[in-house]
């Protein structure tokens, strides 16, 4: 297993945002992870990744426990993130953003920089090239030069998602990778996602859209009022009782 939660828990002072939740994701796979608003999903991917604590319970992530780390340390460990509501630099360009996440995990010093020592030169270099391969890969490659604040959502949607990429993650963490966006744009993002899939990278994806949950996962989560009440393959949820009375609604 790539990833394995055991009983992770948080509490708010009295809300139990996730309670005792535990689950795999398996590399090389797509875990989606579902619930109704407010069941936990966001605050599931904040423990994981390190930006809150868990109140209990465990993370291991390639064998290692990673439980409570700083949000830093488990980027630097393989584990990129999107945010549900997508953090770019507004007023930057697109392929500065991208260009941001590939120095986050440069090794070049503030000296290799301000003198512009042959290192930091071919790792500026190295870095350009790999946010051109991202945009194209991510299909934004004609959207560089201009602001983030001011291309299409679907556009800085996918900007987000090459950002994440940079980091060079083994694990993708997507909150809500669709959330706003049409559903020919959904199509295509699904598959986005496959392309991700087929890098090498394992995906994590919160998502509403059933149809594209349907479509491309290998495993699903549900959770409904922080509690795990279903875990299985598609077939397997999509039958389950208590997720069709919690969530599926008919
Ligand atoms: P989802 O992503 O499934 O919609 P969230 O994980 O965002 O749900 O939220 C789960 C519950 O935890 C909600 O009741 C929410 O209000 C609460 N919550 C999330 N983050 C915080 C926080 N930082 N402080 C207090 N309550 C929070
Ligand atoms: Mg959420």
């Amino acid at each position: 297993m790539l990833m394995q939660v055991r009983g992770l828990s948080k509490t708010f002072g009295g809300l139990h945002a996730v309670e005792d939740v535990s689950f795999d994701i398996a590399e090389g796979e797509i875990t989606a992870i579902i619930g109704p608003n407010g069941a936990g999903k966001s605050t599931l991917f904040n423990l994981i990744t390190g930006f809150y604590r868990p109140t209990a319970g465990s993370v291991t992530f390639k064998a290692k426990d990673i439980t409570g780390h700083p949000a830093h340390r488990t980027a630097q460990a393989g584990v990129a993130r999107t945010f549900q509501t997508t953090k770019l630099f507004e007023h930057s360009s697109i392929a500065e953003n991208v260009l941001a996440g590939c120095a986050a995990g440069s090794r070049s010093t503030l000296i290799d920089a301000v003198f512009r020592t042959p290192r930091h030169r071919r790792e500026e270099k190295a870095s350009m090239d790999k946010t051109l391969e991202l945009l194209e890969f991510t299909g934004i490659l004609e959207f560089k030069d201009e602001i983030a604040a001011n291309v299409p959502h679907e556009v800085q949607k996918r900007a987000a998602v090459a950002l994440a990429l940079a980091t060079e993650p083994e694990l993708l963490l997507l909150d809500e990778p669709a959330a706003g966006i049409t559903e020919d744009e959904t199509a295509r993002f699904g598959q986005l996602i496959r392309q991700i899939v087929a890098r090498g990278v394992t995906v994590g994806l919160v998502e509403h859209k059933m149809s594209l949950i349907m479509s491309l996962a290998d495993s699903i989560l549900v959770l409904d009022q922080g509690r795990r009440i279903a875990w299985g393959t598609p077939e397997e949820v999509r039958s389950d009782p208590r997720v069709i009375e919690a969530y599926l609604g008919a």
